[in-house]
């Protein structure tokens, strides 16, 4: 691969020694690639420098002043150094703070004119100024200009690693890797890698940092799709297999309920899609609770009147079975033969069911991704179901259609993805939206609340067991960790501590699977009263008599994660609540659009009143989006798409139409990336989706 000089390790950069270099593979900074790939998150405007008897309180600025006095150090009690000055120029004077920084008592020289840049205080009448970042009046490398502000980690300032950039960008010049295709650049009027580059770390004016901005962001989802667009497997001109649309009522009329408009919908393009010449590609899109299952169960079923079989693939162990315990609910007393393959199975049971495939004696086939072993074969696979697909690698997913000659694809997603993030992962699927719930779902009551509640929540746990409910209590983890709570731990305490008289149950992820489904049925089978969990239970499981979910740390959460696990009561006749604790750390990493500002209020309140605001799955997954970007969307990154540095998915679509364009022409003209001066293009998708660039063509 060429542009080797990018690919150096940061230890030879001026000022990166052995403790710096660590740090800096702390925040994923490896290369020098990664170094001048390390975007600030925000600036500071310090090109206004304001004289004293302008200043507004509150406001952030610059001041050229003199120090009046020296700095006098003083000890107020351990742990608590000040250092105080008085700064003046014509107009007033400025006392300035400095806490826990005795070092600058030398630093700052009485007579000396500085540039002191720090947030305005006090009054009018005596303006003061805490901490503020100065320097001599004449070097100007952290004041009268704009300043990139880094994510960091401790023991790392901003000034080291401006610093480390700024050598960085000096070192490689003109090596910086311009993956655009010269026409792209023009035709976008896009800037060069350079300026890009230079202009994002160091802008002279925000002008110039927009068009960096725009350049990087176009790249990086030009890259992007055109990479899903080339990884892809290729569709066009298979034919499918036709196969005959039944009398939908038939089956409808097997249950004790009428299907929604929107199943009823879904179910008829799916089954003209199915009756068409061209295999199928459909995505099934509906929120938690919209039910999706019986979609899922009438292609199954159109599919055996056709003679032909059905696989449906799902992310985990539970989910597999609980769709194995409806499907074969539903479709066994229609005459259908469903069968089940998990990794956990006996290596008897697997060779018997692999048998019966063969042979075509099973008609519905529903597992894990032990549907994708070798040894599994079919007679005749007509359907390829797979739920939440982002959940499987992309090289996962088109291997259980291999199986059959282009059998028909749906996909079933209850995570509601965002339109332009689903064009990108499922290109070009046509879209079912399932967009109306069952009748008589009554809202699931949210609430926010921390410790003091606690004693309160406890109460309402055992009130609501009094009437006869059941109770889910999530907590993140399994691991120990001190400032999380183990799950296992808080399963102790709960169940001889808090409710000794009441039945607890325990399901998390690292339990061996006969366990956990012991766990789980005890709970589905109204055994259980409290099931503590970890987010195993965030999909598709399915307890009407669940009315109360409990989030433990729930700030831990994405929102649309925090909307599956709401999903998980509030499925039956009762008035059901979710109840968010909230610990107050943000933990979350976050994709802040550019500002000028440095005083965020902490996202996390706001986040979490985002729950409390809306059921509506769709308007949770946008914010999300919006307050996290795309690699934490589905937590991580089982989408299988690489983190995104700059762009955002929710703020930038109209770049990303004009990518999705380009990518468009551009594999029109040049379908495998195969001319030389698409080599640059080619490499970094192979680095960006770690496959070797040599072997994709
Ligand atoms: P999803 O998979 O979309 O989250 P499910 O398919 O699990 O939802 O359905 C949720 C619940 O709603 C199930 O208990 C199902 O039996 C029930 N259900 C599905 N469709 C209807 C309907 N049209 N009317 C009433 N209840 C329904
Ligand atoms: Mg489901």
């Amino acid at each position: 691969m060429s542009n080797d000089s990018l690919d150096i390790g940061i230890r030879y950069i001026k000022g990166v020694g052995e403790t710096r270099e660590k740090l800096m593979i702390k925040l994923g900074i490896r290369t020098l690639r990664d170094l001048v790939g390390y975007f600030p998150r925000a600036y500071e405007d310090r090109t206004v420098i304001k004289d004293i008897g302008s200043l507004i309180i509150g406001e952030s600025v610059c001041v050229r002043a003199m120090a009046a006095d020296t700095p006098r150090l003083s000890h107020i009690r351990k742990g608590l150094d000040l250092v105080k000055l008085r700064a003046v120029d014509e107009h007033g004077s400025l006392e300035i703070t400095f806490y826990n920084q005795p070092f600058v008592k030398d630093a700052i020289k009485k007579g000396d004119t500085y540039i002191f840049y720090g947030k305005i205080s006090g009054s009018l009448l005596r303006p003061e100024m805490s901490n503020p970042v100065f320097e001599k009046e004449l070097s100007l490398t952290h004041t009268g200009r704009i300043i990139p502000i880094y994510p960091l980690t401790a023991g790392l300032s901003q000034k080291m690693l401006m610093n480390a950039v700024r050598s960085g960008l000096d070192k490689c010049a003109d090596e910086l890797p311009d993956v655009l295709p010269d026409n792209i650049v023009r035709q976008y009027e896009l800037c060069r890698a350079r300026y890009a580059y230079e202009n994002i770390h160091f802008p002279a004016d925000m002008k110039e940092l927009d068009i960096a901005r725009r350049r990087l962001i176009f790249e990086e989802l030009f890259v992007l799709v055109t990479a899903m667009k080339l990884l892809r497997e290729k569709r066009v001109d298979k034919t499918g297999r036709s196969l005959t649309i039944p009398d939908f009522d038939e089956f409808y009329a097997m249950f004790p309920f009428e299907p929604t408009g929107a199943q009823k919908r879904a179910i008829t393009e799916a089954s003209q899609d199915m009756a068409s010449s061209r295999p199928m590609n459909r995505l099934i899109q509906g929120d938690v609770g919209s039910g999706k299952t019986l979609i899922a169960a009438a292609c199954c079923w159109m599919t055996w009147r056709s003679d032909s079989q059905s696989a449906f693939m799902a992310p985990t162990e539970i989910l597999a079975r609980q769709h194995y315990n409806s499907l074969s609910g539903l479709l066994e007393p229609l005459g259908m033969r469903v069968g089940l393959l998990t990794g956990s199975m006996t290596a008897k049971g697997k060779r018997e069911t692999y048998e019966r495939l063969n042979l075509g004696e099973i008609d519905l086939i529903i597992g894990t991704h032990a549907l994708i072993s070798e040894s599994v074969g079919f007679k005749d696979l007509a359907l390829v179901i797979t739920d939440e697909q982002h959940r499987f690698g992309v090289n996962q997913r088109s291997m259980l259609t291999e199986k059959g000659d282009s059998p028909h694809v749906l996909v079933m997603s209850a995570t509601p993805i965002p339109r332009t993030l689903a064009l990108i992962i499922y290109g070009d699927l046509d879209v079912s939206i399932v967009d109306e719930m069952p009748p008589g779902r009554q809202k699931i009551q949210t609430h926010v609340v921390d410790e003091n509640y606690r004693k309160r929540v406890y109460d309402f746990i055992r009130k609501l067991v009094g009437e006869g409910r059941q109770v889910y209590v999530i907590c993140p983890m399994v691991e120990e960790d001190d400032t999380f709570k183990s799950v296992k731990e808080y399963y102790e305490t709960l169940s001889t501590k808090i409710f000794p008289d009441l039945r607890v149950e325990l399901v998390h992820g690292k339990m061996p699977s006969k366990k956990k489904d012991a766990a789980m049925s005890a709970f589905a089978d109204g055994e259980a009263d409290i099931l503590v969990a970890t987010t195993v239970v965030e999909v598709g499981v399915d307890v009407h008599n669940a009315a109360l979910i409990i989030i433990e740390n729930a700030d831990r959460f994405g929102l649309s994660q925090l909307h599956q696990l709401r999903g998980r009561v509030g499925r039956g006749e009762h008035e059901s609540h979710c109840i968010l604790f909230q610990t107050g750390v943000d933990v979350v990493k976050r994709t802040v659009p550019l500002t000028h500002k440095t005083d965020e209020p902490s996202p996390c309140l706001a986040r979490l009143n985002v729950m409390k605001s809306t059921n509506d799955g769709f308007k949770i997954a946008e914010e999300d989006l919006r307050l996290r970007g795309p690699g934490d969307f589905f937590g991580s990154r089982q989408h299988g798409l690489p983190e995104m540095h700059i762009a955002n998915f929710a703020t930038d679509m109209l770049v990303l139409n004009q990518a999705q364009n380009a990518a468009e022409n551009l594999l029109r003209e040049d379908p495998e990336l195969s001319s030389p001066k698409n080599r640059k293009l080619l490499e970094q998708i192979g680095r960006l989706f770690e496959i070797n660039a040599d072997k994709m063509n």
